[in-house]
């Protein structure tokens, strides 16, 4: 079997291989570009000279990729089950009966707001609606941009990054209303949602979903002088006690501009902590604010990515239905034009 090293010199521009910042390092070191998820969907689709295109990360972050690249171009992941536990958290249908039991109850007042961490069917339904995706680095604009419509907004699959977000933008937390969708009308009455400006669907990502309180307070006890940043995605009541919170990029950004010698203690996926406390050794003290590790991100493998490159089996590719795809492009197109 020839090494990952020797195929992707044969293939040169044909393939480009991504890498989300959340993959272990020894996958991350073959990858022409690591990111997060906006910034990985946008590279997939101005790589036209790609004719394959590998995504080490989880598939809705794949299906993204194929949605904005061409039909001739392949997009493969090294194992198929690599998979986003909160992306599952919404499905088509329950967003479609969500959004019919809003409208049953309060008018046609809402514009939906999918978070990149999706499937590729809840994006559709989401352009369907005439809604748009977002990422935890752009959310504030997009909230804005429903806001500035006069509108309101239904927001998933991620409770916590829309309820933080809002937050910051003045919404009061009797303005945000928790949708279950495990419940008829998603537990929510009209006068509920008459008072709403946020609508946020029951679900959490497993890895931020961990970071507590007593986190928090351990880390201050620990590293009195460190400042503590999380990510979005952590519950409100822990974001509130930490001194600042970003996307994965915002992060990387925000330890650039600590002076040498600060402590810092990070609430994220725990490959991307151990990363950058290991690149800023001797600078920057970085510590985990407890481990925690994306499950989904640890399918994928040097192991399986080498096998990929070199056998390159159809069950491997990712191919987003042609129904899906339209209505999918246009939510995520709507982001990347507001
Ligand atoms: S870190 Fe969370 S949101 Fe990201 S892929 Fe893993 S479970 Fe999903």
């Amino acid at each position: 079997m020839k090494s990952i090293e020797e195929v992707r010199k044969e293939f040169g521009k044909r393939l480009v291989i991504l890498g989300h910042h959340y993959q272990d390092s020894d996958v991350l070191k073959y990858c022409d570009f690591a990111g997060d998820s906006l910034a990985l969907s946008k590279i997939a689709g101005e790589c036209t000279e790609a004719e394959k295109i590998v995504f080490c990360g989880v598939k809705f972050m794949a299906e993204s990729a194929d949605t904005l690249t061409s039909d001739e171009q392949v997009v493969y992941m090294p194992d198929i089950s690599a998979g986003c536990p909160m992306a599952l958290m919404a499905t088509a249908e329950t967003f479609r009966a969500a959004m019919a039991s809003i409208r049953s109850m309060v008018g046609d007042v809402v514009i939906p707001l999918v978070y990149v961490n999706s499937t590729v069917g809840v994006k559709a339904v989401c352009g369907e609606n005439g809604g748009a995706t977002c990422t935890s680095g752009n959310a504030r604009k997009m909230l804005q941009w429903v806001f500035d419509q006069g509108k309101k907004v239904l927001f998933l699959p991620d409770q916590h990054l829309g309820t933080n977000i809002c937050y910051d933008m003045g919404i009061l937390d009797s303005e945000m209303k928790l949708y279950d969708p495990a419940l008829e009308n998603g537990g929510l009455t009209a006068e509920d949602l008459k008072v709403a400006k946020l609508i946020a669907w029951k679900g959490f990502c497993c890895v931020h979903n961990n970071f507590t309180v007593a986190d928090v307070e351990r880390a201050r006890k620990e590293h009195p002088n460190a400042k503590i940043i999380v990510h979005p995605e952590t519950p409100k009541e822990v974001t509130r006690l930490c001194d600042a919170y970003g996307s994965t990029a915002e992060i990387i950004k925000m330890v650039e501009t600590f002076e040498d010698g600060s402590d810092v203690v990070i609430g994220t996926e725990s490959n991307l902590v151990n990363r950058l406390a290991e690149q800023y050794k001797g600078k920057v003290n970085i510590f985990n604010l407890a481990p925690s590790y994306c499950k989904g991100m640890r399918v994928t493998t040097e192991e399986n990515l080498q096998i990929l490159l070199n056998y390159w089996p159809d069950e491997n590719i990712i191919k987003v239905d042609s129904s899906e795809k339209e209505n999918a492009r246009k939510a995520l197109e709507q982001m990347f034009f507001v």
